[in-house]
């Protein structure tokens, strides 16, 4: 069986709190593994997702996850539903962003809490951000280009932000996105 889960849409408070920080001590815990697990079946289900940030499935954790497509921008909605679900994602607990570049490029950018609406937004071509695996332990990740972009989204959302708040030129639209979904 199918077990879809609900992404929350802009309207939910939980998308505007603040996630709290995972207890280092729980990261590898039943409770955290489990909302990993939903997460990620969550992003697989979804046909253009990149990106998936915890509040987005209603819990209100610093936890997101990004899709290894993000490194080589492979169009997600040419892929199967089986291939997607073959993809690897990245997970990322209690970041931080460490550094971002002072250059900045006007992007586009859709989310998948807020249905059939993109635009563009100004983000840092380069980011470094820290954070914990899901076995607790810290690592660092330099990224650039969409990668660099969807940190930026998922670490907007752990902060209560979404993109519409700063998007330029937004445009609803009614068919198949060809832009990615975070
Ligand atoms: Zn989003």
């Amino acid at each position: 069986m199918n077990m879809s889960i609900k992404i929350t849409q802009k309207d939910n408070p939980i998308l505007r709190q603040r996630a709290k920080e995972v207890p280092l001590k729980e990261i590898g815990s039943e409770k955290i593994r489990d909302i990993i697990k939903r997460m990620s079946e969550t992003l697989s289900e979804s046909a253009n997702g990149v990106g998936l940030a915890a509040p987005q499935i209603g819990v209100s954790l610093a936890i997101f996850l990004i899709s290894e497509e993000v490194k080589n921008k492979a169009t997600t909605e040419k892929m199967t539903p089986e291939e997607r679900k073959k993809l690897k994602h990245f997970i990322f607990i209690n970041p931080r962003l460490v550094k971002s570049s002072q250059k900045k490029s006007l992007m586009a950018e859709g989310c998948l809490s807020v249905e059939g609406v993109f635009g563009n937004i100004k983000r840092s071509r380069q980011v470094v951000v820290e954070a914990y695996n899901e076995k607790g332990e810290k690592f660092r990740t330099g990224a650039s280009g969409l990668f660099a972009q969807t940190l930026q989204h998922e670490i907007d959302h752990l902060n209560g932000k979404l993109f519409t708040d700063k998007t330029e030129k937004l445009k609803k639209i009614t068919l198949v996105a060809e832009q990615p979904n975070n």
